[in-house]
């Protein structure tokens, strides 16, 4: 017999974490390498938020075990905070408090689907989601939408991948890997699409707030009430307030399904940890102030990423309304020779210009969809100017 289970066997390593740890590994022998591997903002977690949690570590009530689902006054600002930015009104008991949004993808899965259902997934998706659904039993069926239709699937695409199997739709707006934002009519009609087939909806808000060019992302429930029944809403603070170390993301559902999720976490974990609860709720009851600047940051370096990689040769770069992730298409430029070596595809290609260029870029093969590259714009915009030329130089070689 095998020593490790064939279900955490076929778990693929996290793709994105993978060109991390190789980025870093080569910084530590002392190489300049310039990383737009990283998931993260390249800012601290704001003073006020910090300071919650210093003062949270001395009372004694954070020293101890406190209820599965998350602190009292953390799920009431959650609701708040909901009907703040998104309009989607709740009850402090349809919160469910996680280890981080990436747990929240878990519990969601686990909570409701059995062996052989299936899910779509629209494709680039997410590295986490499939291996998510795949352990909960499930089968994720891949709808794929590429550069010409701005990386949204449409409901045709949606239909055609239903079968009776299906029981959830993945949506996330907006998206990492590409950035994309789907408009208001298209998330209505997804949603009406998905309230007509009993088609349940685990919709990932985390990147709601950065969001460019005056656009919003809209919440599929709000837009589609009659929804909200079969939707689970994941978030989390760590985009919005630069805390991804902190571990706190949530789950907003029917009672029923927050409950059932409860009870599995009362056995996973318990509670979050409290300090780190404590600072979430200075997060998402203060003000928006520091998001906006980050959200500044952000749009210039996006402004300049996109240009940089447009005027590359080969490489085709939608511009990305949100989160801060662009993601070109480099089809044009696979089987070229460059210094030598054929690369057939973006794995091969990533591997090349982090050995030849020094940078470190995630191949589309960890979202589903080879022949592109996610760039991270999270780091400061020299070293972005710096690691694009460094790829386009390299690129520039191709023959
Ligand atoms: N959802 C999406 C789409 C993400 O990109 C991430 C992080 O990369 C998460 C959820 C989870 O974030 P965390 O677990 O840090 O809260």
């Amino acid at each position: 017999r095998s020593r490790v289970s064939a279900r955490i066997a076929g778990i693929t390593p996290s793709a994105t974490l993978a060109v991390d740890a190789k980025a870093k590994a080569l910084k530590a022998e002392g190489r300049p390498v310039i990383g737009f591997g990283a998931g993260q903002p390249d800012f601290p977690t704001p003073d006020y938020i910090v300071d919650a949690a210093a003062e949270a570590t001395r009372e004694r009530v954070n020293h101890g075990y406190t209820a599965a689902g998350g602190l009292p006054e953390l799920r009431e600002a959650i609701a708040e905070k909901t009907l703040r930015d998104s309009g989607f009104r709740c009850d402090p008991s349809q919160v469910l408090v996680t280890n981080g949004g990436k747990q929240a993808v878990y519990s969601a899965f686990a909570t409701l689907v059995d062996p052989g259902d299936e899910v779509l997934l629209p494709a680039p998706y997410w590295t986490t989601y499939p291996e998510s659904i795949t352990l909960a039993g499930g089968v994720p069926v891949q709808v794929t939408a590429d550069e010409t239709t701005g990386y949204l699937v449409t409901v045709d695409q949606l239909e055609a991948a239903r079968t009776d199997k299906t029981k959830v739709l993945l949506f996330n707006s907006p998206s990492n890997p590409t950035g994309a934002v789907y408009p208001r009519e298209q998330v209505e009609a997804i949603g009406k699409w998905a309230l007509e087939h009993g088609i349940w909806v685990i919709t990932d808000e985390i990147y709601e707030h950065l969001v460019y060019d005056g656009i919003t992302a809209a919440s599929m429930p709000v837009v589609v009430p009659e929804l909200a029944d079969q939707t689970l809403i994941l978030n989390g603070v760590a985009k919005t307030y630069s805390m991804t170390g902190w571990r706190v993301g949530w789950i907003i559902g029917p009672d029923d399904v927050v409950k059932a999720a409860s009870s599995f976490q009362s056995h996973l974990c318990g509670n979050v940890s409290n300090v780190a609860q404590r600072a979430a709720q200075a997060a998402v009851a203060g003000p928006l102030d520091a998001v906006h600047s980050m959200r500044e940051a952000f749009d210039a370096r996006r402004k300049k990423i996109v240009s940089l990689l447009s005027d590359i040769p080969g490489v085709e770069c939608p511009t990305p309304e949100g989160a801060f992730y662009a993601y070109p298409s480099v089809k044009a430029l696979l089987g070229k020779e460059i210094r030598g070596e054929r690369p057939e595809d973006t794995v091969a290609l990533a591997d090349l210009i982090l050995r030849e260029a020094e940078v470190a870029v995630v191949p589309g093969e960890a979202f589903g969809t080879p022949g592109y590259f996610r760039f991270s714009y999270a780091l400061a915009e020299a070293d972005l100017v710096e690691g694009v030329n460094r790829v386009a130089n390299l690129l520039a070689e191709a023959r």
